[in-house]
């Protein structure tokens, strides 16, 4: 079958997202051209603006279209408190259930040494600058229980141990090598009110 160059263009930029083959892009494609074009051009148009305009706040790196997020933005915040996780996702599972009123710092991965991703790569160099403004009390790690995870999770401490601040961490419930954003909220909140 030979597909037209914009078919064929469409098909292969699908197969970008995630866990998506040109099989399934095959089916998304033609599935949008046939029967809902006006969801095509809405996705076209968000990929685009959020392509162009989402970047990653300068505080806590989650991502954002401003210079700083709306979290970190917030006057109700609680300030003296810094939660580092991997992802966003386990931000959104972390504020919508642990009652977690502080701020966050999102790594955007773990250390990884044999794939080349060090410290920087983790934006652990904006951390350290974060940990010396003096104005951090405890910094609460919920960095999942991973071989990779605890690599990081001992190199923040080591960061934080530097500026004589307290380290917590979520550990009890949440399964080891489990993803934070697929622990359930009950699990999650009592992970992080038991945090040591
Ligand atoms: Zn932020």
């Amino acid at each position: 079958v030979i597909l037209s160059p914009r078919v064929s263009a469409l098909i292969d930029g699908l197969t970008s997202l995630p866990g998506v083959g040109p099989k399934s892009a095959q089916r998304m494609a033609l599935q949008l051209l046939e029967r809902d074009r006006e969801g095509g051009e809405r996705l076209a148009n968000a990929l685009t603006a959020a392509m162009r305009d989402v970047r990653h706040c300068e505080e806590c790196r989650n991502f954002c279209e401003t210079a700083v997020c709306a979290l970190c933005e917030s006057d109700r915040r609680d300030r003296s408190q810094l939660c580092v996780v991997e992802t966003p996702t386990d931000l959104l599972a972390i504020d919508a259930g642990a009652g977690y009123q502080g701020l966050y710092f999102i790594l955007m991965g773990r250390l990884s040494p044999l794939d080349g991703i060090g410290p920087e790569d983790i934006g652990l160099d904006r951390l350290s600058e974060r940990l010396a403004s003096g104005e951090i009390r405890e910094l609460i790690l919920a960095i999942n229980p991973t071989i990779e995870g605890e690599v990081t999770a001992n190199y923040i401490s080591d960061l934080a141990a530097e500026q004589n601040i307290k380290v917590t961490r979520i550990a009890c419930g949440v399964p080891m090598g489990g993803e934070l954003g697929y622990v359930d909220q009950g699990t999650l909140a009592h992970a992080f009110a038991q945090r040591a």
